[in-house]
């Protein structure tokens, strides 16, 4: 049986080219980059220069690149970095921080955040999104307070694949951090997780205004356990892990070199004029997806706005089918598909994202998210809507629901 692989959201191949760059840093180029002698020296300059090649996709300064095992540890460096910097400057107790995050970011921000506010650490405020999946600017605004210091909003949710308005934010916060210095107000970071916005989204720091980014290398075929947070210079904000001198004092731990080598010729390759090219492609084929099933299923919905949507992600409800009996009949079928991220698999909790659009317990539990790739073909799709089909058939009829006829 051939297996169709369509959860690219979740991770992705490591593409051949990264595979070779990286081997040698496991074997004869073995050094510890903290080494003064040559081993150490040369794997030193190999991470330079996958630093080098990080700083011209985010068009940022190498210095402002730290290298981390992937974006869980960034984006929780992110969160407990800003509020270790911000407690360390004396301030009176009563003067709580406040933080501004999303209802449907992934894990390692949300809870970041939600045990921040439990240890009495933080003010949160967890903005929803509409019933599109989008979070709206004004809602942002309206939620500052004079001790805010940082606002998180990832730039395309994992599950659902919306378009968060980055640049938007960024344009805001630019004047409204000008107005809060001469008010004396502290400065509002601006984060933004980018983990899924990568292969196909405008990552110039500038551009966006963003003051802290995250990402990971596995999703855009590079290998797991390494990642990156972009910190722009003279942000506030105190590494969390004790021990060396790593990445300029801010992530203690020897370097994970072939990964790091990796992650650098990963994201070289996604600036290539082919890329253009290439979204466009993935795009018509997701569109052509979308379209027959909303078409030739009853009572399938597609969970997220249609227009504002990463070029990869279909995510789709079905009326009366629990989404993990879909995702298993597909599994027997050799087709890898999820409900949502990855990492919350295993758990029968409804999504929390799909929640926060306001969808009910059953609705969201009846989700099936297809990410597609760069080896994601048209005849792939074509086998993948057909057994779609059947499995949404056959489970209605299971639990007693049979719909209208099949087109
Ligand atoms: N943020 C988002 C938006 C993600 O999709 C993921 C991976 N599912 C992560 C963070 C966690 O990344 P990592 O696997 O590198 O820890």
């Amino acid at each position: 049986m051939k297996k169709i692989y369509l959860d690219y959201a979740a991770t992705t191949p490591v593409d051949k080219k990264v595979l070779e760059a990286m081997l040698p840093y496991f074997s004869e180029n073995f050094g510890n980059a903290m080494s003064v002698h040559g081993f150490g020296q040369e794997a030193l300059e190999a991470i330079d220069e996958a630093r080098a090649k990080a700083a011209l996709f985010f068009k940022c300064s190498p210095s402002e690149i730290i290298f981390t095992s992937g974006a869980t540890e960034s984006n929780n460096l992110v969160v407990k970095g800003i509020l270790r910097s911000h407690n360390s400057i004396a301030r009176k107790a009563e003067e709580k921080p406040h933080i501004i995050t999303t209802a449907f970011e992934h894990h390692c921000v949300l809870d970041a955040c939600k045990f921040a506010k439990k240890d009495g650490l933080a003010e949160v405020t967890f903005i929803t999104p509409n019933k599109e999946g989008l979070i709206s600017v004004k809602d942002i605004k309206a939620a500052i307070q004079p001790n805010t210091i940082l606002i998180s909003v990832m730039y395309v949710n994992n599950e659902i694949g919306t378009v968060q308005p980055i640049a938007e934010i960024g344009k805001l916060l630019k004047k409204i951090n000008i107005e809060r210095a001469t008010e004396k107000l502290p400065k509002i970071s601006f984060h933004t997780d980018a983990t899924q916005a990568i292969n196909y989204f405008n990552c110039d720091v500038d551009e966006i205004g963003v003051d802290l980014l995250s990402m990971s290398a596995h999703k855009i075929y590079g290998p797991k356990g390494v990642g990156l947070l972009y910190v722009r210079k003279a942000t506030a904000i105190k590494r969390i892990q004790d021990g060396g001198d790593q990445e300029y004092k801010m992530r203690a731990g020897t370097h994970n070199v072939p990964g790091i080598i990796g992650l650098g010729a990963a994201i070289n390759a996604i600036k290539t004029p082919a890329t253009l090219k290439y979204i466009k492609e993935i795009t018509q084929l997701r569109d052509y997806l979308i379209k027959r099933v909303l078409k030739e299923i009853p009572k399938s919905y597609l969970n997220g706005s249609a227009e504002k949507r990463s070029p990869n992600n279909a995510n789709f409800r079905f009326d009366d089918v629990e989404g993990e009996g879909l995702i298993l009949s597909l599994d027997l079928d050799g087709i890898a598909a999820s409900t949502g991220s990855a990492c919350s698999s295993g758990a029968l909790d409804p999504s929390h994202v799909l929640l926060s659009l306001g969808l009910r317990h059953e609705q969201a539990h009846g989700s099936l998210r297809l990410t597609l790739g760069k080896h994601t073909t048209k005849q792939e799709l074509d086998i993948v809507i057909v057994k779609i089909k059947e499995v949404v058939k056959r489970l209605r009829k299971i639990s007693g629901n049979v719909l209208a006829d099949f087109k």
